[in-house]
């Protein structure tokens, strides 16, 4: 059996200099073990080996067993930058993980990265990245500098992927910064990632549904991360919340030709939950849903090779 990671990231050298270059909202200092630490408005990353040494990771694969990794960009994104730098951001990205599934066909894969905070630059992009690049699919984050994900705007990338036939992988994001009650001045204990992150990717993939998104692209195909976040625990509740609603408000505020499970279940849902997935196997969940996932056999660390915001944590003592 062949074991493919879907779930991991990585930072193209090109991008890390472009950054160091300028312009650019992200600032580059170092640790003492040599490794860039990406401060940005709200947060900061430190980037392992792994994060940015592609022979390392491939190293580390075959250490553990791993045939294939699917490499995606993390947070903090392009769209944190003006719409002209974002573009040319995002274009450093895909070139460079263009040049490495050239270089290393063997062990990886990619998808591109899209300057969202650019719609129309996102669309030619996207075509760029599938066509000439040969990257297999885009990611984008579960909101775009605030903006949700059903916003109008946005409405013409997701009809180029519907067009493309090629996935959208929605990744979660937020920062530290924003915090989680009122009256404080940041989000504690890393709440931030643990809680908001899996609750984001919930809202980004509802709002994608109830809006009617789904429904207006048939040809859509949508992956999400950590299995949806909230999706699979509150399938019941979305199943009936609809309908009970309308019969106790006189109204229905949802106005979708099928019940909205219909269009939960075109979703894809990766199995990196780093959690217990034996919610599953929970009433109402068909296991077909799990679709795009790591192989269960797999470590858990395999799903956090790449990681985002990562502090350097006892996994990652596997890695180097
Ligand atoms: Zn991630």
């Amino acid at each position: 059996m062949m074991i493919i990671d879907f779930h991991n990231h990585f930072y193209p050298a090109e991008y890390l200099e472009a950054l160091e270059a300028g312009p650019s909202n992200i600032k580059i200092t170092y640790d003492e073990d040599g490794n860039p630490l990406l401060h940005y408005p709200g947060d900061y990353n430190i980037l392992v080996p792994s994060h940015r040494d592609i022979d390392h990771r491939a190293a580390v694969l075959e250490k553990v067993g791993v045939d294939k990794q699917i490499l995606t960009f993390t947070t903090p994104g392009t769209h944190i930058e003006t719409p002209q730098r974002s573009v040319e951001l995002a274009k450093i990205v895909n070139n460079g993980f263009a040049k490495i599934m050239q270089e290393h066909s063997d062990h990886f894969t990619a998808l591109a990265t899209l300057p969202m905070n650019d719609p129309e630059a996102a669309v030619a992009e996207a075509e760029r990245a599938i066509k000439d690049l040969r990257l297999r699919a885009v990611e984008i984050f579960s909101d775009v500098a605030g903006k949700p994900l059903d916003a109008p705007e946005f409405m013409p990338v997701y009809e180029k992927m519907a067009e493309l036939g090629r996935p959208i992988f929605i990744h979660p994001r937020g920062e530290m910064s924003t915090p989680d009650y009122e009256g404080e001045k940041i989000s504690k204990y890393r709440l931030w990632t643990k809680v908001r992150w899996p609750y984001a990717t919930t809202m980004a993939v509802c709002r994608l549904v109830y809006s009617g998104v789904l429904e207006r692209l048939p040809g859509l195909k949508l992956v999400t991360h950590h299995c949806g976040g909230l999706i699979p625990y509150l399938v019941g509740r979305l199943d009936w919340a609809d309908d009970v609603n309308e019969m106790l408000m006189g109204q229905r505020d949802i106005d979708l030709k099928e019940h909205a499970l219909v269009y939960f279940r075109r979703i894809f849902y990766d199995t990196a939950v780093s959690g217990n997935i034996g919610r599953f196997s929970a009433p109402g969940i068909s296991p077909a849903w799990i679709k795009w996932s790591l192989a269960r056999t797999c470590p858990l660390e395999i799903s956090s090779a790449g990681g985002s915001s990562a502090r350097p944590l006892r996994r990652w003592k596997a890695w180097d």
